[in-house]
């Protein structure tokens, strides 16, 4: 730290990406990322004239891609946001609507951006314990009278609510705003998108960078009220207006055109799931139930920070955290059939050598 950083950011502990190895001759489970490679129609959205009109900046409203959007989930141009990632996106929420007299709440265990967001904005925040199991229980945010963050399904648990317990969550809390994190939804399960048009407090946040093969390409986006979405706006215009780069709309308008392509990977993608947590049950481990493209396991016999190692030093990486409610677990991305064989053939190594 120099001594010239502003002293309001003297204690921020900032987020901590996973790691991301630039050789890549890792097995990459560790990041979500999806195994397969954007449609072919995405790459040649990017093509030559695309990449030649890098010198002209991009639509700072992004109609093409919101229109794509908004028609794609039944709604209005007016109800949908882009940012550069959902990441952009949970900034502009906690800076647009939290503050001291509006705080936040969000799952004790939950994805690691939301606790940095609060400190970033010095906001008195409520982390609300998950139960038994890492179970969410909806009646600990109704009425809880804060704005709320809720990743559904939950990171790094898989675990997830319905559409009846946000909904009541939602309805419950009517003078703050619920944002529901869906960045794996479409790994099996059910999005509160329908709720929108229903609840002026509620912002529905999804990712292209999941389920839709394009974390490189950082693009996430909202779907609320239209009122909700000009105070999202007013705070974009403040920041970085050309916030979603030009080849990245392209490839998104590709890709939402390509939707069965998607739709498929992610069939596969549920069916690798259903095969890795079933022989990771026949090696004695205990799996959360996960609706995400990624599990939540650990094992009797080999705690999680050593299953981390081992499985590096054997070429396949996965995510561990040192926190104590959770550091016997690991969180396993869910890849290629090729990419699981690989996975559990080092899971059974490493049983036998350590655990
Ligand atoms: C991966 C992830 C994000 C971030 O997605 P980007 O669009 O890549 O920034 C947001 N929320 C949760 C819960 C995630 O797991």
């Amino acid at each position: 730290m120099s001594r010239f950083l502003s002293a309001r950011f003297a204690d921020l502990e900032a987020y901590v990406p996973g790691e991301q190895p630039q050789d890549m001759k890792y097995v990459k489970l560790n990041t979500n990322e999806s195994p397969f490679p954007p449609a072919p129609a995405v790459l040649e959205a990017v093509n030559r004239i695309e990449t030649g009109r890098l010198n002209l900046y991009p639509d700072p409203e992004g109609r093409v891609l919101r229109e794509k959007l908004a028609a794609h989930y039944g709604v209005k141009p007016e109800n949908v946001f882009l940012a550069n990632g959902s990441d952009e996106l949970l900034n502009f929420f906690f800076m647009a609507f939290c503050d001291r007299e509006r705080p936040v709440a969000y799952p004790a265990v939950s994805y690691g951006f939301y606790p940095v967001y609060a400190c970033l904005y010095q906001l008195p925040r409520t982390e609300v314990p998950l139960r038994e199991g890492f179970r969410l229980e909806p009646e600990d945010y109704c009425g809880i009278g804060k704005n709320i963050v809720i990743a559904n399904p939950n990171a790094p648990t898989g675990r997830i609510i319905s559409t009846d317990d946000i909904e009541r969550i939602v309805r419950s809390n009517p003078d703050h705003v619920v944002m529901i994190d869906e960045a794996y939804i479409d790994f099996g399960g059910e999005s509160c998108l329908p709720l929108v048009g229903k609840y002026e407090n509620l912002l529905v946040c999804q990712t292209f960078s999941k389920f839709r093969s394009l974390a490189g390409g950082r693009l996430g986006f909202a779907i609320g009220a239209p009122a909700l979405i000009e105070d999202l706006d007013k705070i974009r215009y403040s920041i970085n207006s050309y916030n979603i780069n030009r080849l990245t709309m392209a490839a998104a308008v590709a890709t939402i055109e390509n939707h069965e392509y998607y739709v498929n990977n992610s069939r596969k993608i549920q069916a690798n799931r259903a095969c890795t947590v079933a022989e990771l049950d026949r090696l004695g481990f205990e799996t959360l139930p996960s609706k995400a493209n990624f599990i939540f396991t650990r094992s009797p016999q080999v705690d999680g920070g050593t299953l981390y190692r081992e499985l590096k030093a054997r070429g396949v990486l996965v995510r561990h955290w040192d926190r104590p409610e959770i550091a016997g677990w690991c969180r396993v991305t869910i890849g290629s059939r090729e990419q699981m064989d690989v996975f559990l053939e080092k899971v059974r190594e490493i049983l036998r050598e350590v655990g």
